[in-house]
């Protein structure tokens, strides 16, 4: 049996990039970059003022001025200024050649068509050209994710394409004979397919597009039929039939595609059966049945490889350490992940690990923003003890 360590390092040395593409900036939120964005444009692109005054020659003050013209944001910047004038400006108009300084307009004195200005330190209240971005600078590095800020960024550098790395078109594919629809009448012994609804929040969640293959019948042949026709995408998620059980029939599938398992079953709680194997470029994750041990795999494997793909600076998610409340017990051998609640309490972060641990519990999901890792050879933890947790939201 493999450690998770060892399990998520072998994963992650089979992930390649994908691709890059041009995506309208509108729509690039969220995605990754692809190149580094090196400014063709200065911002801002023009000295201009910072506040609403007079421009001035701060050689000239302190001075009683002629005020010459006025600039407003939006008007071409004024050609000839004579010597010893004041301009009018407002905020975000050029400033006037020659001239290089803004005195406020609180601190002026306007008198018919003069201005009292006292003296201030030349420069005062001018944006120079640059000194946001400059021209060549690299303004955004490759594999930043594209949240509000960079995308104003982008907009304001002109950027209206944006060469984003592919979002993976990740294929789910549930197994077993017991599963149908949300919407279907449940007939004695069925359940829903419910692990295809949460694997399809957890890829768009990672910046992935699920794509949902659809339901396998417990037979290899059909199986293999639809990962086969799931091949085609990025990557292909499967759930259930990874056990050891006669209905488990995964591993025969991918066998009869041609695809040689590269890692099964990891030392995790829950979560064990998980399998990875890979055709080409493609990786296919072999996801444990169960629904909470589909979402603990998904975090530990998955995740970080469909981030991986996209070029993220980072994949894992921010691993902190937690006070777990009320301790836990356990046997030497696989790591544990508790579904837990983290609050902030002061400088700490408490855990209290939901009551329904159980891998089909899925009501031990609801609320859960923290996984609490109990390492696999611990056996006893105290209560209150430390212990690392992967937050699945910020808190
Ligand atoms: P298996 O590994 O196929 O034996 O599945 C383990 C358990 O998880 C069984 O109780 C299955 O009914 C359940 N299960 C498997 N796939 C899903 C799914 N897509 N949605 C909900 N439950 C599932
Ligand atoms: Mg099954």
């Amino acid at each position: 049996m493999h450690s998770v360590a060892d399990a998520a390092a072998a994963v992650a040395a089979r992930i390649e990039r994908l691709g890059v593409e041009r995506v309208p900036l509108r729509e690039a939120r969220g995605r990754f970059l692809g190149e580094p964005i090196v400014a063709t444009r200065a911002l801002p692109g023009f000295d201009n003022s910072a506040m609403d005054g007079y421009a001035v020659r701060a050689a000239d003050l302190p001075a009683t001025l002629p005020v010459y013209a006025t600039v407003a944001a939006g008007d071409a910047p004024a050609a000839a200024i004579p010597e010893r004038v004041a301009v009018r400006i407002f905020t975000g108009a050029p400033i006037p050649a020659g001239l290089d300084t803004i005195v406020i307009q609180e601190d002026a004195t306007a008198a018919g068509d003069r201005v009292t200005l006292p003296a201030v330190p030349r420069g005062d209240n001018v944006r120079p050209a640059g000194e946001d971005v400059a021209i060549g600078e690299r303004a955004i590095d490759r594999g930043a994710k594209l949240g509000a800020g960079e995308l104003g960024l982008l907009a304001a550098l002109g950027v209206a394409d944006v060469p984003c790395i592919r979002a993976p078109r990740v294929a789910i594919i549930a197994t077993g004979d017991e599963l149908v629809d949300v919407a279907a009448q449940l007939r004695p012994g069925q359940i829903v397919d419910s692990s295809a609804h949460m694997l399809a929040a957890t890829i768009r969640d990672a910046g992935g597009v699920p794509s949902y293959i659809g339901i396998a019948k417990d037979d290899p042949a059909t199986l293999a039929e639809l990962i086969a026709r799931a091949l085609d995408h990025d990557a292909v998620i499967t759930t259930g039939g990874v056990s050891v059980g006669d209905r488990d029939h995964v591993h025969a599938a991918l066998a009869a595609v041609g695809v040689q398992l590269a890692l099964y079953k990891v030392a995790m709680r829950p979560g064990k059966p998980f399998s990875f194997a890979t055709r080409g470029r493609v990786p296919i994750f072999g996801l444990p049945g169960n629904p909470v041990s589909t979402f603990v795999a998904f975090e530990l494997f998955v995740r970080p490889a469909l981030l991986a793909m996209q070029g993220a600076t980072i994949t894992a998610r921010p691993r902190v350490p937690v006070h777990l409340a009320g301790g836990y017990r356990k046997q030497a051998g696989r790591a544990h992940y508790l579904r837990a609640t983290a609050l902030r309490d002061g400088e700490r972060l408490i855990a209290r690990a939901h009551p329904k641990q159980g891998s089909a519990m899925l009501s031990g999901l609801v609320g859960c923003n923290a996984l609490v890792e109990v390492a696999a050879d611990v056996e006893l933890v105290a209560p209150d003890a430390v212990l690392p947790a992967l937050l699945l939201e910020a808190v």
